[in-house]
């Protein structure tokens, strides 16, 4: 007998079928004589229309109240699920955030998973339940709900794997794996069979959200077995993360993620000395602006210089307001913005062994005359902004010149 984690995504119980086919597989996994633990999202759409309703009460909503708004999309769908189960004989019952317990940190909004108790799910299982669990969310402290940041169900899921000590954490979504990239967009992706969890934590943190990054982080930082397998054909292939060593064939590049939702600021004419990045990035860290990309041009005269940096989309107006606040300390002579950028990242653990790989992309966004407007590499990627109406043609181009659609 094994004791597994299973995870389910919105599209995969997006109506009142699905939920009866995915209490259909998680019964498979019963009569195999497994105890199962399955999380679930809310249904396709849902937090979607929820976050749309809060923020046309209020732009500025206080967080906390934000997430006790959409943690009630995963509430709905984990009764939902108990009930279908029990509906076909399968003993189940449900488990919100609060009452496992799943404590988290206070950053309502994107909190993170500090513990998650087993004591109370695991009597629960040897009494022959299923535990039903409510994906996204957790308790802060204060006693007050908490939610996990978009895409949070994949990490719930992989925490309660973790802390049950499961031997492993299949996440069952639209897809049947992880592909090279997005086969949204580029119809000759393909499913890579393993991807090293190196791969994937930047993979995840580049814009490919089939998984969301911190599932990973805990996946790697607790060795838990986890796979992608599609909820619509279960018995194709899927997608294991692994350790680097079990990847046989190291290619200079193995995925291709990107990330729309960018925005570019330019500082024109800041004083070239000590202390100048500091009055720039402090207030914006102050107002919890995450930076991303940044460049610094040297200045011509030793005076005088521009820099540019990136931040998320929805991010955008915030930091312009905080840097014109804080004009007069950095002394610039111009502030410029474009908020229609995206981020198109290659990424792969053979990188290292192999000089030349971000020739190839520079010169393969040059022959479509796309222009690279920021670079920013690390040891087993290379990120490029540029305009946002480039994305399919930059992804498709590079999935090409990598070598990525050959089977
Ligand atoms: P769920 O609701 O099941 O959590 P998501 O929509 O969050 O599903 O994630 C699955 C989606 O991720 C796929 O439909 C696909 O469009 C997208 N995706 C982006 N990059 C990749 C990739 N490299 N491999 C597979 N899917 C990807
Ligand atoms: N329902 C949440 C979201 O849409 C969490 C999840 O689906 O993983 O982001
Ligand atoms: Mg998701």
């Amino acid at each position: 007998m094994a004791k597994i984690a299973m995870k389910f995504g919105g599209t995969s119980v997006a109506d009142l079928d699905r939920i009866r086919h995915v209490a259909e597989l998680v019964a498979g996994e019963v009569k195999a004589g497994n105890q199962v633990a399955v999380v679930v999202s809310a249904m396709a759409g849902e937090t979607n229309k929820m976050v749309g309703w809060i923020k046309e009460l209020d732009p500025l909503f206080p967080a906390v109240e934000y997430d006790t708004v959409v943690a009630a999309g995963e509430q709905v769908t984990a009764g939902l699920l108990a009930i279908a189960l029990n509906a076909i004989g399968v003993k189940a019952r449900s488990w919100l955030g609060w009452q496992i317990p799943m404590r988290t940190s206070a950053m309502h909004g994107s909190a993170r998973i500090e513990g998650v108790d087993p004591t109370e799910m695991n009597k629960s299982l040897e009494d022959g339940y299923v535990a039903v669990v409510a994906g996204f969310q957790g308790i802060a402290p204060g006693d007050r709900v908490a939610t996990l940041g978009r895409g949070g169900s994949d990490t719930s899921a992989v925490a309660v794997a973790a802390a049950l000590k499961a031997d492993r954490c299949d996440i069952y979504t639209d897809v049947d794996g992880v592909y090279t990239t997005d086969p949204r967009i580029v119809a000759k992706a393909r499913r890579m069979e393993k991807i090293s969890f190196e791969e994937m934590l930047e993979m995840a943190s580049l814009g490919a959200k089939v998984l969301q990054t911190r599932s990973v982080e805990i996946a790697m930082q607790h060795r838990v077995p986890t796979r992608v397998l599609s909820t619509f054909d279960p018995k194709a292939g899927g997608t294991l993360l692994c350790d680097e060593e079990d990847i046989v064939e190291k290619k200079p590049v193995t995925g291709i993620a990107y990330s729309r939702d960018e925005a570019k600021i330019t500082l024109l004419r800041i004083p070239d000395h000590p202390g100048i990045a500091a009055a720039i990035f402090g207030p914006l860290a102050d107002a919890g602006i995450n930076v991303d990309m940044i460049v610094q041009n040297v200045s011509e005269d030793g005076r005088k210089t521009d820099l540019t940096f990136t931040c998320g989309r929805s991010e955008l107006a915030k930091a312009l307001d905080v840097l014109e606040k804080a004009g007069e300390a950095i002394g610039y002579r111009e502030l410029t913005s474009d908020a229609n950028m995206a981020k198109i990242s290659i990424i792969g653990i053979g990188m290292r062994a192999h000089p030349g790989v971000a020739q190839t992309m520079f010169t393969t966004l040059s022959d479509k005359g796309i222009n690279i407007q920021v670079i920013s590499t690390s040891e087993i990627k290379v990120s490029v902004l540029i305009a946002e109406e480039y994305v399919e043609l930059a992804v498709r181009a590079l999935h090409a010149a990598y070598e990525l659609d050959k089977v």
